[in-house]
């Protein structure tokens, strides 16, 4: 074999720059199933499913294009726990001269693989993630020599650099930022009917996780009774397609409410599809861009969403890989509290908390504000340990990635 291509759990594209002159005659595709990315930190059970599914339909998509795939389930008896192992483990089998690999979203796994790949050795080329704007270097430049970050200053160079709600030299509307005009409250009478989320019926194969994930997970926090989590690219473009007919007009105005008994708002509910990378950014952004030139929604609404991805997705990536693996380590308000126990089980008197964290755990997913101005503000006047809470909102999201 001459060519191994390694595709981790969170990236599930046939287009990511790892395949980039794949070769079926020569190359194969390894993929691995481990009870380790599950419970390094312990994951709710929602996110085991949907990155399980997920890979498995991955698989199929992989088989379709004729791609020779070595898959590893979390099942097979064979199954060595972690990646580290299972790829260490199969490169003796398998013998490649080489390895490759699109970027990995996780400064733990990237460490990981580059130590098997040293032991083996073998070359490991690691590609930049074309699921981002922005690679790691450009925001090191970015950062470089600023006494300090602000995230609206690099989200202003994005919009120019990558032409995005651009007229000319002068952002679309006149303003970079129209937060001003969003930031609405519902009033006392609620929000009123808002539009369904998406929601994809387990197929054989989801059916078929689901039960694993019970079974083999059982112990671990949340439900999946009401699991309809797009797992194909297909579903994807469907949740894409909805949102921006559906919410995104609304979106701007209700982008910072919140209303108990409301998960799901007028929030894209994309963002695990986009951390799997079923679907890309470009496209996400490009489709809330032409939704405003085609004169469907209000550019307050299209900015205010354009702004968390072009902006803040990338902006949160940079800061990540520039100061990992300290990042993790970091406690600026020496806060030494632990996580109240009732943070994985939703039962306080704390009636927004409760709502938050049952919802959590119901479906894997809180919205925006829920998760900055509820739990996240909650643990942070507490003093709660800061590794704690990432443990925590690492475990209980769907979308939730390093
Ligand atoms: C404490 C805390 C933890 C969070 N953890 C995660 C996480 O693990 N994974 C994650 O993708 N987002 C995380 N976010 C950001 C944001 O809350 C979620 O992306 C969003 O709630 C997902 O729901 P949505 O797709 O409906 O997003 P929307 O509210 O509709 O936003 C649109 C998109 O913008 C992107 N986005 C917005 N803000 C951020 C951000 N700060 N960082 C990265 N992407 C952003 C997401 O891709 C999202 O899909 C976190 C925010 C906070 C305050």
């Amino acid at each position: 074999m001459r060519r191994l291509v390694l595709v981790l759990g969170d990236q599930l594209d046939a287009q990511a720059s790892a395949f980039d002159g794949f070769d079926p005659a020569q190359d194969a595709v390894w993929m691995a199933e481990v009870a380790e990315e599950s419970t390094h930190i312990t994951s709710g059970q929602p996110r085991i499913a949907l990155f399980l599914s997920a890979m498995r339909h991955f698989a199929e998509t992989l088989k379709e294009l004729g791609r020779p795939l070595h898959y590893t389930r979390l099942d097979d008896p064979d199954n060595r726990g972690s990646l580290a192992a299972q790829l260490a483990h199969d490169l003796a089998r398998l013998q490649p001269r080489e390895l490759v690999l699109t970027a990995p979203g996780d400064w733990r796994v990237l460490r990981a693989l580059q130590t098997v790949a040293r032991e083996a050795g073998l070359p490991l080329e690691v590609r930049d993630d074309r699921h981002f704007y922005t690679t790691v270097r450009d925001f090191a430049a970015h950062a470089k020599g600023r006494k300090s970050l602000r995230m609206e200053y690099f989200y202003r160079e994005q919009r120019k650099r990558h032409g995005v709600l651009m007229e000319g030299d002068q952002p679309a509307g006149g303003q970079w930022n129209f937060d001003a005009d969003n930031r609405q409250a519902f009033g006392p009478q609620g929000p009123g009917v808002v539009p369904p989320r998406s929601q994809f019926a387990p197929d054989a194969i989801t059916r078929e996780v689901l039960a694993l994930v019970q079974q083999r997970f059982a112990a671990h926090p949340g439900q999946l009774d009401s699991f309809a989590w797009p797992v194909t690219r297909a579903q994807a473009l469907q949740a894409l397609d909805d949102f921006i007919t559906q919410r995104l007009p609304d979106f701007g105005r209700w982008q910072d409410a919140i209303w108990p008994g409301e998960p799901w708002l007028y929030h894209a509910h994309l963002a695990a599809a986009l951390n799997l990378k079923l679907l890309n950014a470009r496209e996400v952004v490009a489709a809330a861009e032409a939704a405003w030139r085609a004169g469907r929604v209000s550019i307050q609404s299209a900015e205010g969403f354009i702004r968390q991805i072009l902006g803040w997705r990338e902006y949160v990536r940079g800061i990540y890989w520039t100061q990992m693996p300290a990042y993790l380590e970091g406690n600026a308000l020496d806060a030494t509290e632990d996580l109240p126990g009732w943070y994985w089980d939703g039962r306080t008197d704390l009636a927004c908390l409760a709502d938050a964290i049952v919802q959590t755990l119901q479906h894997g997913y809180a919205h925006h504000i829920q998760r900055l101005m509820v739990t996240g503000l909650f643990a942070l006047m507490y003093g709660v340990e800061p590794k704690q809470v990432h443990a925590w909102y690492l475990g209980v999201y769907v979308d939730a990635v390093e």
